[in-house]
Protein backbone atom coordinates (compact mmCIF):
# COMPACT_ATOMS: atom_id res chain seq x y z
CA UNK A 1 0.00 0.00 0.00
CA UNK A 2 1.45 3.38 -0.70
CA UNK A 3 0.42 6.91 -0.45
CA UNK A 4 -1.88 7.15 -3.61
CA UNK A 5 -4.01 4.08 -2.42
CA UNK A 6 -7.26 5.58 -3.14
CA UNK A 7 -8.17 4.69 0.25
CA UNK A 8 -5.65 6.02 2.24
CA UNK A 9 -6.12 9.17 0.46
CA UNK A 10 -10.20 9.14 0.93
CA UNK A 11 -9.24 8.53 4.66
CA UNK A 12 -6.94 11.54 4.76
CA UNK A 13 -9.31 13.50 3.39
CA UNK A 14 -12.24 12.48 6.07
CA UNK A 15 -9.35 13.08 8.42
CA UNK A 16 -8.90 16.15 7.68
CA UNK A 17 -12.78 17.42 7.24
CA UNK A 18 -13.17 15.82 10.59
CA UNK A 19 -10.25 18.38 12.12
CA UNK A 20 -11.49 21.11 10.78
CA UNK A 21 -14.96 20.28 11.94
CA UNK A 22 -13.18 19.55 15.24
CA UNK A 23 -11.03 23.33 14.94
CA UNK A 24 -14.63 25.18 14.34
CA UNK A 25 -16.50 23.44 17.09
CA UNK A 26 -13.55 24.22 19.58
CA UNK A 27 -14.03 27.77 18.21
CA UNK A 28 -17.83 27.46 18.75
CA UNK A 29 -17.46 26.54 22.41
CA UNK A 30 -14.85 29.40 23.14
CA UNK A 31 -17.26 32.13 21.78
CA UNK A 32 -19.78 30.31 23.71
CA UNK A 33 -18.15 30.34 26.95
CA UNK A 34 -17.50 34.20 26.28
CA UNK A 35 -20.70 35.16 25.18
CA UNK A 36 -21.79 34.04 28.57
CA UNK A 37 -19.57 35.98 30.25
CA UNK A 38 -21.21 39.22 28.14
CA UNK A 39 -24.76 38.17 29.16
CA UNK A 40 -26.10 40.65 31.68
CA UNK A 41 -26.46 39.37 35.18
CA UNK A 42 -29.73 40.63 36.78
CA UNK A 43 -28.57 39.41 40.10
CA UNK A 44 -31.18 39.04 42.96
CA UNK A 45 -34.72 40.71 42.51
CA UNK A 46 -34.52 43.97 44.81
CA UNK A 47 -36.55 43.81 48.18
CA UNK A 48 -38.57 47.16 48.23
CA UNK A 49 -40.65 46.61 50.99
CA UNK A 50 -37.75 45.55 52.84
CA UNK A 51 -35.11 48.90 51.75
CA UNK A 52 -33.95 50.98 54.16
CA UNK A 53 -34.79 54.85 52.90
CA UNK A 54 -30.96 55.27 51.86
CA UNK A 55 -30.79 51.87 50.06
CA UNK A 56 -34.10 52.77 48.18
CA UNK A 57 -32.93 56.43 47.62
CA UNK A 58 -29.90 54.55 45.24
CA UNK A 59 -32.24 52.14 44.04
CA UNK A 60 -34.41 54.84 42.95
CA UNK A 61 -31.99 56.82 41.73
CA UNK A 62 -30.10 54.35 38.93
CA UNK A 63 -33.57 53.68 37.63
CA UNK A 64 -34.31 57.32 37.10
CA UNK A 65 -31.24 57.30 35.17
CA UNK A 66 -32.02 54.94 33.27
CA UNK A 67 -35.68 56.19 32.63
CA UNK A 68 -34.05 59.66 31.82
CA UNK A 69 -31.59 58.22 29.45
CA UNK A 70 -33.16 55.13 27.57
CA UNK A 71 -36.72 54.61 28.39
CA UNK A 72 -37.97 58.13 27.24
CA UNK A 73 -35.43 58.89 24.37
CA UNK A 74 -34.55 55.20 23.10
CA UNK A 75 -37.95 53.24 24.06
CA UNK A 76 -40.53 56.30 24.09
CA UNK A 77 -42.34 55.81 26.98
CA UNK A 78 -42.41 58.59 30.02
CA UNK A 79 -43.44 57.53 33.17
CA UNK A 80 -45.39 59.31 35.53
CA UNK A 81 -43.38 61.47 38.35
CA UNK A 82 -44.29 59.91 41.19
CA UNK A 83 -43.03 56.28 40.50
CA UNK A 84 -40.60 55.96 43.11
CA UNK A 85 -43.26 56.92 45.78
CA UNK A 86 -45.11 53.82 44.84
CA UNK A 87 -43.25 50.21 45.71
CA UNK A 88 -45.61 48.27 43.14
CA UNK A 89 -44.55 50.76 40.51
CA UNK A 90 -40.78 50.02 41.56
CA UNK A 91 -41.13 46.44 41.35
CA UNK A 92 -42.33 47.23 37.83
CA UNK A 93 -39.62 49.70 36.67
CA UNK A 94 -37.19 47.34 37.87
CA UNK A 95 -38.19 44.44 36.01
CA UNK A 96 -38.20 46.76 32.71
CA UNK A 97 -34.89 47.87 33.63
CA UNK A 98 -34.03 44.00 34.50
CA UNK A 99 -35.42 42.59 31.18
CA UNK A 100 -34.22 46.12 29.18
CA UNK A 101 -30.66 45.48 30.46
CA UNK A 102 -31.22 41.39 29.62
CA UNK A 103 -32.09 42.07 26.08
CA UNK A 104 -29.39 44.91 24.86
CA UNK A 105 -26.53 44.36 27.14
CA UNK A 106 -25.73 40.90 25.70
CA UNK A 107 -24.29 40.01 22.43
CA UNK A 108 -27.08 39.74 19.81
CA UNK A 109 -28.40 36.43 18.77
CA UNK A 110 -31.83 35.22 17.41
CA UNK A 111 -33.18 34.72 20.74
CA UNK A 112 -32.03 37.88 22.25
CA UNK A 113 -33.41 39.89 18.98
CA UNK A 114 -36.72 37.71 19.61
CA UNK A 115 -36.73 38.58 22.99
CA UNK A 116 -36.07 42.36 21.74
CA UNK A 117 -39.16 42.37 19.81
CA UNK A 118 -41.27 40.87 22.70
CA UNK A 119 -40.02 43.23 24.94
CA UNK A 120 -41.54 46.19 22.63
CA UNK A 121 -44.59 44.57 21.69
CA UNK A 122 -45.63 42.76 25.10
CA UNK A 123 -43.57 43.56 28.45
CA UNK A 124 -42.95 47.49 27.80
CA UNK A 125 -46.63 49.16 27.01
CA UNK A 126 -47.91 46.48 29.88
CA UNK A 127 -45.89 47.15 32.24
CA UNK A 128 -45.30 51.19 31.46
CA UNK A 129 -49.65 50.74 31.92
CA UNK A 130 -49.95 49.23 35.10
CA UNK A 131 -47.04 51.96 36.38
CA UNK A 132 -49.42 54.40 34.69
CA UNK A 133 -52.63 53.06 36.77
CA UNK A 134 -50.70 52.55 39.71
CA UNK A 135 -50.00 56.11 39.54
CA UNK A 136 -53.02 57.47 38.21
CA UNK A 137 -55.77 58.25 40.98
CA UNK A 138 -53.13 58.56 44.03
CA UNK A 139 -52.52 61.62 46.19
CA UNK A 140 -49.18 62.70 44.14
CA UNK A 141 -51.43 63.46 40.86
CA UNK A 142 -51.52 66.88 39.81
CA UNK A 143 -52.74 69.43 41.81
CA UNK A 144 -56.60 69.85 42.43
CA UNK A 145 -58.69 73.35 42.10
CA UNK A 146 -58.80 75.41 45.09
CA UNK A 147 -61.80 73.99 46.47
CA UNK A 148 -60.36 70.95 45.80
CA UNK A 149 -62.57 69.18 43.31
CA UNK A 150 -61.06 67.63 40.64
ZN1 LIG B 1 -48.20 58.86 43.18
Amino acid sequence: MNSTDPLVTALSLQVADLRQLLADLQTKVHALEHDDAKKHDPGQSIKWWDLTEEARELEVARLRGWERDVLVPMLGYSLPECWPLHIPACARVESLYELWATCWLSNRTRSVLASQAEYFIRYLPQLAEEIRALCRSCEHAAPRSVTGVA
